[in-house]
């Protein structure tokens, strides 16, 4: 057992492990948990005690998950004196799948992003955001259940691959010299500047991963998000470098945009995947107007970033936005949403996206059942009108009640 100097690992567990290209997952799994800052307190709380008793109740105490803490954001500066020990990294590779809560990043300054961080270092390519309408639930637009999309943002790359100088650093004035001498650019000498790599292997591993997602869930289309009409050379390759990995890696179960209309007279061809692309712009108003011709989308990280948050919004808030940061095998599932400081510690907020998140977790640990009964209870609560402030605000006669009675709630009506 591994010997940690703050991460106290629970006795009554076991590692989740990777055998023959798989998961391997014991009776009582041990699930390293980040608390996470601000509202990570409230919201974690109340997702455990709700996956606990789905588990209970699916598998009849059969199974149980051995929770254990690591540490990361300001719990971790307490403890350690820094935001992102090692040891945390040490435990999530070790572990495989973990849940985790919002982390504090000052904006403009300060130290990197920690998500970021963690995202890089553990190599979790994809970030996978289902979005999709809970009935009841008040939303801006008309038909909020047309929207069922699941997004797969890259994760690594882009203009978030950190490479960025400050203006007037001696850096910065280096890479702007070099580039309008040499390159015969003509940028201000009072630029900040940032890099924005997108490659051939960061590109085909996400698709491959949307791609499989789409075949594996019975899904009709995977469409591949850029801004290649401006940006050619990274997201302008991203759209081509998709289609290729599409017709060379999964031939025989999909169908190209182009081939549908020149080879099938627009009809799509019986158990085949539609793949087709859209510019950036454009897919934000056609999720708004034609919501229902999109399945999964994979785009690259800015415009996915983007993406999660106005989808989120069509179908009732950020409150209700579960994600998942997927690498080979490691998974670290969390939700769209950041620490919402002005809440944190008043048992206010909506605990869904968490919870909805540790579905997505116990899905992939293949605990489908315990996932779809929280799945159905989260449901069930929202028809009885209990519910957060949040969705309180979008919705008639509903009665509002706090983060853990909310939990409580979840757990009666499972
Ligand atoms: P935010 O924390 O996502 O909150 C923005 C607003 O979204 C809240 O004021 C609230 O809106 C709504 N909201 C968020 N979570 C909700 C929930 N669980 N239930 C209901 N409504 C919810 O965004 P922010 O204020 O821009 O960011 C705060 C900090 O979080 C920053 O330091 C940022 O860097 C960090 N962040 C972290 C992550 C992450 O850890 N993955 C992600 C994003 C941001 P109303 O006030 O209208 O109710």
């Amino acid at each position: 057992m591994a010997k940690y100097k703050h991460i106290v690992v629970p006795k009554d567990g076991k590692p989740i492990q990777v055998r023959n290209k798989k998961l391997s997952v014991p009776a009582h799994p041990i699930i390293p948990v980040i608390e996470g800052d601000g509202i990570g307190r409230d919201i974690m709380k109340a997702t455990r005690r709700v996956v606990d008793a789905a588990v209970e109740k699916a598998y009849k105490g059969k199974k149980k998950i051995a929770w254990m803490d690591i540490y990361a954001g300001e719990k971790a500066n307490e403890l350690y004196g820094e935001w992102m020990p090692q040891e945390t990294f040490d435990a999530i590779k070790k572990y495989i799948v973990a849940l985790k809560g919002p982390l504090t990043t000052p904006v403009g300054g300060g130290f990197r992003s920690l998500n970021v961080t963690l995202r890089q270092v553990l190599n979790l390519y994809a970030c996978v955001r289902p979005v999709r309408w809970f009935k009841g639930v008040g939303s801006p637009v008309v038909h909020p259940e047309k929207l069922n999309v699941v997004i797969f943002r890259e994760n690594t790359e882009d203009v978030y691959s950190g490479i960025e100088w400050k203006k007037g650093t001696k850096e910065a004035k280096k890479v702007i010299s070099w580039l309008n001498k040499t390159m015969k650019t003509k940028i201000r000498s009072d630029s900040g500047l940032g890099v924005k790599p997108i490659s051939v292997t960061g590109t085909k591993r996400l698709v491959r991963k949307a791609i499989q997602y789409a075949i594996d869930k019975k899904l009709p289309s995977v469409t591949l998000v850029h801004k290649g009409n401006i940006m050619k050379y990274t997201e302008g390759a991203f759209r081509d470098w998709g289609y290729k990995l599409a017709t060379s890696e999964f031939r025989s179960k999909i169908v190209t945009e182009d081939e549908l209309w020149d080879k099938y007279k627009g009809k799509m061809p019986k158990g085949r995947i539609l793949i087709k692309d859209r510019i950036a712009d454009s897919i934000f108003q056609q999720v708004l107007t034609r919501p229902d011709e999109y399945s999964v989308l994979a785009t690259p990280n800015l415009n996915g970033d983007y993406l999660s948050d106005a989808c989120a919004a069509q179908v009732g808030g950020l409150g209700m936005a579960p994600g998942a940061n997927i690498g080979d095998y490691i998974g670290l599932f969390e939700a769209t949403h950041g620490t919402a400081p002005k809440y944190a510690d008043k048992d206010v907020i909506n605990p869904g996206s968490v919870i909805l998140s540790a579905c997505m977790m116990l899905d992939y640990m293949g605990w489908d059942k315990a996932a779809q009964m929280i799945e159905k209870s989260i449901q069930k609560t929202i028809d009885k009108k209990t519910v957060t402030y949040d969705l309180h605000r979008q919705m008639k006669g509903a009665k509002k009640v706090g983060t853990s009675e909310f939990a409580t709630q979840m757990i009666k009506n499972m």
